[in-house]
Order: C-alpha cells, then sequence, then structure tokens
C-alpha cells in the first residue's frame, strides 16, 4: 500500500516474508486486506498516544545484539 501510494499506482498482489527460513506467502490486496491493514495501523497509533508497549521477552541481552536498536530504544 506504501508502494501504491509512492508510485501513484494500484498493486495487486504483494508478498510477505516470515519465519526463520523466509517462507513466502502472496497476499492478494483485495479491499478486506486495505481495511484490516488499515484498522491496525490506527490500533498501532493509538498504542504509541498511550504508550502502550506489547509485552516481549526482550532484554538486555537480546536489545544490545538487535539491528534495530538504534531506532527502537523501547525496551531499554
Ligand atoms: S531493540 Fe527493540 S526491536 Fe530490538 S530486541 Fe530490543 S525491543 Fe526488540
Amino acid at each position: 500500500m506504501m508502494l501504491e501510494e509512492h508510485l501513484g499506482a494500484q498493486i495487486k498482489t504483494g508478498f510477505i516474508l516470515c519465519g526463520i527460513k523466509t517462507k513466502v506467502y502472496p497476499i492478494q490486496l483485495n479491499e478486506q486486506i486495505r481495511e484490516e491493514t488499515i484498522s491496525c495501523i490506527n490500533r498501532i497509533i493509538e498504542d504509541c498516544d498511550l504508550s502502550i508497549v506489547p509485552d516481549s521477552d526482550a532484554n538486555e541481552g537480546k536489545c544490545s545484539q538487535c539491528e534495530f536498536l538504534n531506532f527502537c530504544a523501547d525496551r531499554l
């Protein structure tokens, strides 16, 4: 959806890569998926506004080796 906004074009299929072996899941960008995505984004924004952080097992040992530490600052 961000790429659509960037390119000014409609994209009908996307891919989610996840898991240890980076499995690829094709996603049809239909109206339901778009609405769920926007709803999820809005809930994340609301949680950020309320400073609510989801449960995590992150700790100093994990965070200190995390590639996102410079951007996160969520747990430390
Ligand atoms: S730095 Fe942030 S993203 Fe990385 S392990 Fe810690 S909490 Fe998770």
